[in-house]
């Protein structure tokens, strides 16, 4: 048998994992047979593409550099415009399971006709479920919203609370939608973990945790404070151009030499 290896090496940058792309041509009994071996070895990204330490620092830069061509996360461009902490708090309820598209189209009827606590109980919770609709379990979050207003006119004199203990005590609300209405209706330091916050900090391998929760936590302990307000919205819109959750896009990304890629299996 006569066989005649042509070998190429091909080596792929692909998070953690080096692809290795074997291109045999065999040649066997006269017959010319082409086969394509694909290894993939986890040997470090040391060996062939040099990786930096994560440096929290230039993660922030990098990505504060990128931000300026995406777009800002829903409720962000919400408070950017000038939204009260009641319309964050209520656009945030609006936008859990819902797309951002509609979240926004949901807030512009509303806000057209109750800014307010009092002004959304005048339009009764029928009123505001037509309103809102179609976002995500749109019956429940127009009664919730009703609740919410009342405890705010009876507890809390028609004010937002602005700490997180009280936050959490509304119904509908948890530890995210608290968070992020600290972060864009009050602009204090909190840390907002969403999927994508929760998603993109285990890849690159800042933390290593199991749930959100976790995450909120574990960023606690060690993301520098000056960090914490713009966390999310700069991960939101990371994971929403980028770091997509299946398939992230780490050939165009621009912190791709610091990823360590945890969980990572298919990336284009
Ligand atoms: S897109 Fe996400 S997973 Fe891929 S290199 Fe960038 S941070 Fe890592």
């Amino acid at each position: 048998m006569c066989s005649v290896y042509v070998y190429i090496c091909r080596l792929h940058a692909i998070v953690l994992n080096l692809l290795f792309s074997e291109v045999y041509f065999c040649y066997q009994e006269g017959l010319l047979e082409f086969r394509v071996v694909e290894c993939i070895l986890y040997i470090g990204m040391n060996v062939v593409q040099k990786k930096k330490k994560f440096n929290i620092d230039l993660f922030v830069e990098t990505l504060s550099a990128a931000y300026e061509q995406w777009q800002a996360p829903i409720i962000t461009f919400i408070a950017n415009r000038g939204a009260t902490a009641f319309e964050v708090l209520v656009s945030t309820l609006l936008s859990l399971r819902t797309k951002d598209e509609v979240t926004c189209q949901a807030t512009v009827r509303l806000f057209e006709l109750a800014r307010t606590p009092d002004q959304l109980l005048a339009l009764g919770e029928q009123h505001i479920a037509r309103l809102i609709y179609p976002v995500g379990f749109y019956p429940t979050k127009a009664k919730r919203l009703i609740s919410i207003s009342r405890i705010l006119l009876d507890d809390y004199a028609g004010c937002v609370p602005d700490t997180l203990d009280d936050l959490l005590k509304l119904p509908g609300v948890g530890r995210k939608t608290a968070n992020l209405v600290l972060v864009e209706g009050f602009k204090k330091d909190a840390i907002c973990v969403d999927t994508h916050v929760h998603r993109i900090s285990n890849r690159i391998g800042y933390v290593s945790t199991k749930t959100p929760e976790q995450t909120e936590f574990a960023l606690r302990d060690k993301l520098p404070r000056m960090y914490w307000v713009s966390y999310n919205e700069l991960l939101v819109a990371f994971g929403q151009v980028l770091c997509r959750p299946v398939s992230p896009f780490c050939s165009k990304c621009p912190v791709s030499d610091m990823c360590s890629g945890c969980g990572v299996t298919n990336t284009r």
